[in-house]
């Protein structure tokens, strides 16, 4: 790979191996499980529209986005799935929800009460997912909500309910007692609302078991090359690579400092290679004294703090002719696993991925859609 000359770093999406990790999501499902994919923050970060593309290509059907802007620019790209909306409509966007064909996900009473009232206007049932509240805390309905949605007896109508979902929040550790109490409490509240499909699995939840599939899956992470789980080795293939180049390097023979703060010291003769990458990249400032990048397959570290554009790495062990200015420099990918790197920025994958400036440009490889 040759950087472009005008940019500082490539990112590089391996979109063969993101269908990799779609076949084996899928492979741990019971055939009658549907996998759909979570594409929100722009495919974490990797591009919603070429991911969703690929993943069409592989048989996903269904997508899930955040909000509705994420939708209608993923219904611009994508005439034919249906496309999941965690944020629901309002009053204001109830209009643009039905212009676009998405499907929101409903998570309180009165959002219900809005988007099903224009279902019995038109005498067309919408569209609809309820999220239910089994321990995050954060959307869906409470349980005396759904209670008492439950015994209105005409709350389905203007409704065409196509699931009924709830999120699991420790699911990346699979002896986590939450587990199960959630999906005994998923079972106990979605009866109250009748039949309707079901989902509750997050990506670590499909690895929890079939008795978390249900009708339908919601990976996101694993298809991106993440680590689900907290604890074990990764199944899935690694899909982002990142690569710079080095443009400067120094040579030290005295004790010097590095960086801002000086808070890295060259106590012997060392050489200290300029990588144009910083935290407006994306390249997390915590990475400062801790990040690792590779050249020529060694792994080096970054020294100093991280800059706005800039990192510096100490190169010392390798050759000098294999550090020159020009020289590739491998950020992720070729040695350095995403879930590591994340960890030494104190941080998880998820958030690293979504990090990524647009000062990078962005580049696909393998078979597009
Ligand atoms: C983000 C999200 C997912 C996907 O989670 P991963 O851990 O990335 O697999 C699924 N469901 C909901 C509600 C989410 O917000």
């Amino acid at each position: 790979m040759v950087v472009a000359a005008g940019a500082t770093a490539v990112l590089t999406v391996d979109l063969d191996a993101l269908a990799a990790n779609y076949r084996t999501l899928r492979a741990h499902l019971a055939t009658e499980a549907e996998c759909a994919a979570v594409v929100k923050a722009d495919g974490y970060g990797l591009g919603a529209a070429e991911t969703a593309a690929r993943l069409s290509r592989e048989g996903c059907k269904t997508f899930f986005v955040a909000s509705l802007d994420e939708g209608i620019d993923l219904r611009a790209a994508l005439p034919a799935p249906e496309i999941y909306v965690f944020l629901g409509p309002e009053s204001d966007t109830v209009a643009e929800f039905e212009a676009n064909r998405l499907t929101p996900v409903l998570n309180r009473p009165d959002q219900i009460a809005l988007w099903r009232r224009r279902g019995r206007e038109s005498g067309k049932p919408v569209p609809a997912a309820i999220q239910l509240d089994t321990g995050m805390s954060r959307l869906g309905l409470a349980e005396p909500e759904t209670v008492a949605i439950a015994a209105e007896t005409d709350w389905r109508d203007g409704l065409d309910l196509r699931l009924v979902m709830s999120h699991l929040a420790c699911a990346d550790d699979p002896d986590d007692a939450m587990n199960g109490t959630q999906q005994q409490d998923f079972d106990r509240l979605r009866a109250l609302l009748g039949p309707a499909a079901a989902s509750l699995a997050n990506s670590a939840g499909v690895l929890l078991g079939s008795d978390y599939h249900y009708d339908m899956v919601r990976p996101g992470i694993a298809l991106y090359g993440g680590n689900p789980l907290i604890h074990g080795t990764n199944i899935f293939g690694q899909v982002v690579q990142i690569q710079s180049k080095i443009v400067q390097v120094r040579q030290i023979d005295s004790p010097r400092t590095v960086g801002y703060g000086a808070t890295h010291r060259a106590r012997g003769p060392s050489r200290i290679a300029t990588v144009p990458v910083g935290y407006a990249d994306g390249y997390l400032r915590s990475l400062g004294n801790r990040g690792m990048v590779s050249i020529g397959g060694v792994a080096v570290p970054v020294v100093g703090r991280v800059s706005m554009d800039l990192i510096t790495v100490d190169v010392t062990a390798l050759p000098e002719p294999e550090t020159r200015p020009g020289i590739i420099v491998d950020l992720l990918g070729n040695g350095i696993d995403l879930d590591d790197l994340a960890a030494a920025a104190g941080t998880i994958a998820y958030e690293l991925l979504t990090r990524w400036g647009p000062r990078m440009k962005r580049d696909y490889r393998g078979i597009a859609s």
